[in-house]
């Protein structure tokens, strides 16, 4: 996920407990590339969550490597925190404000300033998981993978939301912002669209044989599908439909990708202004 992050830039790297392992640092730190990130407890020599939990809220516990000089924190909070980081340290720490349940009272609860600076940065992470929750596709397989493979194609599709609307707002931001499930619908039909259009001509037996042809239904091409320049050849129908552009005229023309019939004669070119 890092390889197309340049070397020696001093990037820094957020990440959940998925991630975080002392090897990954050390590789990491090769590159100059820096990383904090949630990590499971029995991943080091720390004391259990048990023996930590003895302690008051916001006590912690560290073990440094002297060697590569990465640091391993401990932090008790509702329940154990542990961190791994290859820059950041317990210093300087910070206090916080809790809600303590036992007395119902708001206390001053000690923060490593480690804790401080992943709460900080992680929130693009905890974001993008949020935004991953919303429309997550309804799957019923017991094949393990294809959960996998879904949900890696739902961080891309948030992300590319993410992308979207940052350009948006430079690019045009008086335009209205497409919402998630909007934007999540609209490059699936796409997708749909290129897989179904494949490029070229078609080879003589994948001409289909004539069935009965069912009523000609318009479909609605998103406006990536309708823009693309791409593969919308005007075909021949037997029947006449009304134009898609001007909604006025009736055309036997129909783009084969996009479904829709629009004129094409010597005063009115719709299929031109449609594209
Ligand atoms: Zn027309
Ligand atoms: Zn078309």
């Amino acid at each position: 996920m890092t390889s197309t992050l340049p070397e020696n830039h001093n990037f820094k790297i957020f990440a959940d407990n998925y991630f975080s392992s002392l090897p990954l640092l050390d590789e990491l730190k090769k590159r100059r590339i820096w990383y904090v990130g949630t990590a499971r407890l029995n991943k080091c020599s720390l004391p259990s969550e048990k023996e930590l939990k003895k302690q008051e809220r916001g006590s912690f516990d560290y073990r440094t490597d002297t060697i590569s000089n990465n640091i391993a924190v401990s932090w008790i909070d509702n329940k154990a925190v542990t961190l791994f980081s290859s820059f950041a340290s317990i210093e300087p720490i910070n206090t916080v404000r809790r809600y303590d349940r036992k007395t119902r009272k708001y206390i001053m609860v000690k923060q490593p300033y480690i804790v401080q600076f992943y709460n900080k940065n992680m929130d693009g992470v905890d974001k993008l998981d949020m935004m991953c929750s919303f429309y997550k596709p309804n799957l019923k397989c017991l094949r393990w993978y294809v959960y996998i493979w879904a949900h890696t194609l739902l961080i891309a599709l948030s992300n590319a939301w993410f992308l979207y609307r940052r350009d948006l707002k430079i690019i045009c931001p008086t335009k209205k912002l497409m919402p998630l499930k909007k934007f999540q619908a609209a490059v699936a039909s796409s997708l749909i669209a290129v897989v179904k259009s494949k490029a070229g001509r078609p080879s003589l037996d994948a001409i289909p044989l004539p069935t009965k042809r069912p009523a000609a239904v318009q479909s609605n091409p998103t406006k990536d599908i309708r823009l693309d320049g791409f593969d919308h050849l005007p075909t021949y129908s037997d029947k006449r439909q009304r134009c898609k552009k001007c909604k006025t005229g009736f055309s036997y023309i129909c783009c084969k990708k996009c479904n829709v019939w629009l004129c094409l004669i010597k005063d009115r070119n719709c299929f031109y202004d449609y594209h």
